[in-house]
Order: structure tokens, then C-alpha cells, then sequence
């Protein structure tokens, strides 16, 4: 997979290269190329702002600087990358988003400031025919849109075969059979008087398995009934209906 980003603070994407990813860059699984969106301003200021149509507050990131920066990017390959807009007011970025973008041989990342990029960007690429993705990562409001960069790459870059040691975490994680995931223990057995719960001693596969769906069901039906509520009837079992 290819990935691009085009911000104006290219150091912020800087842990992108370590621990996993980082690996993932090494073994050839991603090739990352971050770009300097300044890079293609003309004014001795390299200004990528300007004040807002309509007045109010802050400023606003200049279509012909956007424009030209993602002509540029998007001639570096042959192959169509899916444009990834972040901005709160997108859909939102959850692990099926995550799974659909692993699926692509190429992501291309717009890093806003500010108010935002002048929105003619985005028509103009969906106009061209590119598809044009504009994502939030939660209800919050952040200064950029770098950190929401590292957290979707994140979650996308590991799910691509070959990143992760096990694949089977991944398929196992919170979210890819829509609850959320129950609790985890390791050794020692008994820690600080709290030991760990006998079934998983137990050797038992059926009843190990048993327990770890429950305790996934319990805790999706406490902390996020709206997953529950989401899944549909076929996703459960007769034992699964009790919560
Ligand atoms: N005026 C914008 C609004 O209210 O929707 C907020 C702009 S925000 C200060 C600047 C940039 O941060 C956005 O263009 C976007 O790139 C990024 N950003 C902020 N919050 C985000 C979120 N929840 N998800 C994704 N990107 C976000």
C-alpha cells in the first residue's frame, strides 16, 4: 500500500515510522511519503491561509495551493489513491472504515488547519471523479488534522497482511464482530489478591470460548448498548440473547 500526506507540518507525522508501522515502511508492506503542503505556495510567505468569505473567525486553507499540491501527489503513482479529507464535520472513521481502506492499494492524506480547506477542493476532486473520503476520528474538535492522520493509519496499516505477528488479534479485537472486547489475563494467577477467573485455567476450549463471548456481550450492553442494538438478530446465538 501507498500511503501519502500532504500537511504543513510534515515532523508531526514523524511517529508514523516507529515501532509497527515503522516496521511496515521496512519490510516494504507501506511505502509512506509525507509532503510539505508549503512546497507549493509562490509568495515569500508561503502562505497556505486566507481570511473567510462571509467574515467570522480564523482563517481558511487556499484552494490553489491545495489544488496544486494534490495534482502533484496524485501524478507521483499511476494508481488512483482514495482521497482522506479529515475534518469533524465527516463521517465517522470506525473499524469498518479501517478494514475498507486496508482493502486499497493507495491512501492519500489532506492534513487541514485552521478553519479548514476551502471546501471548492474537495468538489473539485469528487468532480474529477476521485473518491473523495471526508472522515472524522470522534466528536472533538482538534487543531489539525495530523493526529487524526496517525490514529486512521494506525488503524489501517495493521490490518494489512503480513503487519501483525498474529493476524488472529486483529480478528479477535474489539469491533470486528461488532462488541466490544471482555478483559485479558496473564501471569501470575494470583496478584495482589485478585486471581485470575478459573475458566481460563480450566483447559476447557468450548468454555473458555463460552465466557469470552459473554464477557464481551456484558461489556458491550454496559459501556455501548448502541453497538448491541446494532447488531443484527443473525449475529446471536440462543445463548447470546440472554443480554
Ligand atoms: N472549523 C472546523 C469545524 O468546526 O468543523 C474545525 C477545523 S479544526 C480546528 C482544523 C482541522 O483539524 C480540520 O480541518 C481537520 O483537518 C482537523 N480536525 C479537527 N477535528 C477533527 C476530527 N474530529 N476528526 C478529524 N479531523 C479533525
Amino acid at each position: 500500500m501507498r500511503i501519502d500526506v500532504i500537511t504543513i507540518f510534515p515532523g508531526y507525522l514523524a511517529p508514523l515510522r516507529e515501532a509497527l508501522l515503522g516496521r511496515a515502511i521496512a519490510a516494504g508492506l507501506v511505502d509512506l511519503d509525507v509532503h510539505d503542503l508549503r512546497d507549493w505556495t509562490h509568495d515569500v510567505h508561503q502562505a497556505v491561509d486566507d481570511a473567510p468569505y462571509g467574515g467570522g473567525p480564523g482563517m481558511v486553507m487556499r484552494p490553489q495551493v491545495w489544488g496544486e499540491a494534490l495534482d502533484a501527489v496524485l501524478a507521483r503513482d499511476a494508481r488512483t489513491p482514495r482521497i482522506v479529507v479529515p475534518t469533524p464535520a465527516g463521517r465517522p472513521f470506525t473499524q469498518a472504515t479501517a478494514q475498507e481502506w486496508a482493502g486499497a492499494e493507495r491512501l492519500l492524506f489532506a492534513c487541514g488547519r485552521y478553519e479548514g480547506i476551502d471546501q471548492r477542493v474537495v468538489d473539485d476532486a469528487r468532480g474529477r471523479g476521485l473518491p473523495v473520503d471526508e472522515v472524522s476520528i470522534g466528536d472533538y474538535v482538534l487543531v489539525g488534522g495530523e493526529a487524526a492522520v496517525l490514529v486512521m493509519v494506525e488503524a489501517v496499516v495493521r490490518l494489512l497482511p503480513g503487519v501483525l505477528g498474529n493476524p488472529a488479534s486483529a480478528e479477535q479485537d474489539s469491533f470486528s464482530d461488532g462488541l466490544l472486547e471482555g478483559p485479558a489475563y496473564t501471569r501470575p494467577e494470583t496478584w495482589r489478591g485478585l486471581a485470575v477467573p478459573e475458566v481460563l485455567r480450566s483447559g476447557n476450549h468450548a468454555a473458555i470460548a463460552r465466557w469470552r463471548r459473554d464477557r464481551a456481550l456484558e461489556r458491550t450492553a454496559q459501556r455501548r448498548p448502541d453497538l448491541l442494538a446494532a447488531l443484527p438478530e443473525r449475529a446471536l446465538d440462543k445463548a447470546d440473547r440472554a443480554f
